[in-house]
This record gives C-alpha cells, structure tokens and sequence, in this order.
C-alpha cells in the first residue's frame, strides 16, 4: 500500500507520516526541497524511512506537480498549505492562493491517476467554528457548520482571518471538485494544534505557545480556540483513511479553551517564565466565551483525545527537547 503524504516535513505531517511507517505503508513525502536536510532530516530517521519512505519535490502552485509523486499510489493526505502569523504583505497571493490552486492541483493529479483511492485533506476547525455571533459553552458545534467568508473578507487587516479564508476556500473548492465525480474525500478539521514536536523547526501552532511562555507575546488574544494534541490529529488522518465507511468532515477537538486557561496551565507548567496574566481585546469585549465541539465522529474512528493539560506539558517538553525554551 503506497500513500503520498503532502508537506510531509510539517508539524501534523510528520507525525502521519511516523505513523504510516509503523503500520507499513510506502510512504511518498511531498515536500518543496528534498535536499533541504535541517527540514527533512528526522523524516529520513523515522523508523522504516531507509526502507519505505521515499521524498519527492513538489510545490502546490506549480500546476501538475503533484502528477508524478501521485501516479499509482492508493491514497493521498493532503496537509500542505501556507500557515504563518506573520507578514501580511500580499495575503491573496502568499495565503489564498497556494491554499486553494494547491489543494486543487493536488486533487486534480489524484484524480487522474486511476489508482488513488482515497484523499484526506487537513483543513481546520476555522473553517467549522466561529460562524454566529454569540457562543456559550451549551452551544455544541458539529460537521455541520460552515464559517462565513463576508466576516473573514471585512478583517481583510488581520492575518488570521487571511489564514481562515484560506483554510475556508480552499475546503470548499475540494468539496466542489468532487460533486459530480465519483471520488472518495475525507476532511480533517483540527483545532489549534500542540504536543511534541518530530521536526527541529517551529510552526505557527506551537511558535503561538512558545510566545506566551516567553512573555513575548505581552498580551495574548482575547480568544477561545479548541486545542488537540498533534499525535490525536495524526491517528484521526490515518484511522480515517482505512476505515471504509469513513465519510464527509471530522472535527479533531474535544476541548475548548480561553487563552487565559492555556496561559494559566501554562504558568503551572514552567513556573518562573514572564507569562503574561492580561489579554488583550483584540476583539471587541467582553471576554470570549467558549463554546462546545463534538467530538463524537472522530471518537467513532477510535481516536481518544488527550486532555489539553498532557498536551501542553508534551508541547513545553518537547520545546525544552529541541532548545527553543531554556
Ligand atoms: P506546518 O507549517 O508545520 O506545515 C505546513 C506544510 O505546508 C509545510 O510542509 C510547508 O512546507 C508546506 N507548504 C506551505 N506552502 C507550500 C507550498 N507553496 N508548496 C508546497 N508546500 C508548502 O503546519 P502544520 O503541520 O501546523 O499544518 C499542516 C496543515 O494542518 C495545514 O494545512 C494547516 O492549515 C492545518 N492545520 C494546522 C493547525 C495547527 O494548529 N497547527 C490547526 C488546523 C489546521 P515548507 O516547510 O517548505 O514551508
């Protein structure tokens, strides 16, 4: 069994691709440079790498690149897209259009190549959570909500709306481009994502924790966000590729929280780090209310949620591991 796993270098990636290896796919990792060995090297590590983890060069905007690394393989994951927090200059173009001329590159060469079977693609719970204006922890949001584009597209100044719409356009190109074909998707909707990292680089998800224990972030954003362990997100990818009756989208949280809560186990965790106490209202006031995410379909595959707390401890563990924290 022969899978490609898109942006294999990155946080969620790695882990699905250290996972596949142990289960004893072929493993085709699609990433931008190959040879770039401070990215790639603990892939080349991983335990039957030698044997059956093969990297491939690909860029999502580059139009069929993705047809060759695909060709005759049985399922792809599609994890790759733009994620930063930073640097707002060209939006359209650094965030927008990778996402969604990439996510369609890829599902075009799946489609052509006659053996794929199934793709997964990771796409995010922003693209689920935050569609109605008021939110309280009885409110459970499932499968079925849709965010709304307007909102994103009137904070065209903030980078993570940049990042939602994104994430947003890109999932529903993908559900378009399978309407009227027969051909298997299943969606992955994480929510913020932390634990222990396999690459020595940072992302955006666990460079936003790392900024808080620092202090560097002094105020943190007025925000609730669901948080799930990257090792619960990886399994839920793969369990859901080979469970046949897997279908449609899957939220991968169990747990919302303020950012005031991350920070406050967070000051239990690494006692004596300038954490800050304020955040800040970013949005308008009052506080963010956290809401509820259903759990229960991806708990169906067998996925059991690690507790935000264990979460967050692997996070700094694996921050102090790989240096970033002292
Ligand atoms: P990473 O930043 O660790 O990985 C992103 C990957 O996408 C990297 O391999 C990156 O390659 C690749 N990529 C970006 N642009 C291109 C491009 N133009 N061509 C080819 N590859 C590209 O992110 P995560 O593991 O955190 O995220 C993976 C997926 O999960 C993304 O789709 C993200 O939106 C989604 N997600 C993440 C969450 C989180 O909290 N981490 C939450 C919800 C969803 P390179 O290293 O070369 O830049």
């Amino acid at each position: 069994n022969t899978v490609v796993v898109t942006g294999a270098n990155g946080l969620i990636a790695s882990w699905v691709v250290k996972l596949l290896l142990e289960r004893g796919y072929t493993v085709r990792g699609a990433v931008r440079n190959p040879d770039d060995t401070k990215k790639v090297g603990h892939l080349l590590q991983l335990p039957g790498a030698n044997e059956r983890l093969i990297l491939c060069k690909a860029d999502l905007l580059n139009e069929g690149a993705y047809d060759g690394v695909v060709a005759g393989a049985d399922g792809v994951f599609h994890t790759a897209s733009p994620f930063f927090m930073k640097n707002m200059t060209n939006p359209e173009e650094r965030f927008l259009s990778p996402a969604v001329r990439g996510t369609l590159n890829v599902l075009k060469s799946a489609a052509k190549a006659k053996s794929v079977k199934r793709v997964v693609l990771t796409s995010s719970t922003d693209t689920v959570a935050h569609n109605r204006e008021s939110k309280d922890p009885n409110v459970v949001v499932d499968e079925t909500w849709w965010r709304r584009s307007r909102v994103l597209r009137r904070n065209s100044a903030c980078v993570q709306a940049w990042y939602a719409l994104s994430k947003l356009t890109a999932e529903k190109a993908a559900w378009d481009f399978v309407k009227d074909i027969d051909f298997d998707l299943l969606v992955m909707n994480p929510s913020m994502v932390i634990g222990p990292l396999l690459q020595n680089s940072l992302n955006s998800s666990t460079g936003i924790i790392l900024n808080v224990i620092t202090g560097a972030t002094k105020e943190y954003t007025n925000f609730a966000t669901g948080c799930v362990n990257v090792r619960d997100t990886a399994l839920a990818h793969v369990l859901a590729y080979e469970m046949p009756s897997a279908e449609g989208r899957y939220i991968l949280s169990k747990t919302v929280v303020h950012f005031e809560d991350i920070a406050k186990i967070l000051k239990n965790i690494c006692p004596g780090y300038p954490i800050p106490s304020k955040y800040a209202f970013l949005t308008l006031p009052p506080k963010a209310r956290t809401y509820s995410l259903t759990s229960e379909k991806a708990e169906k595959l067998g996925v059991h949620f690690t507790s935000v707390e264990e979460s967050l401890e692997e996070c700094v563990a694996s921050l102090r591991n790989k240096g970033f924290l002292p």
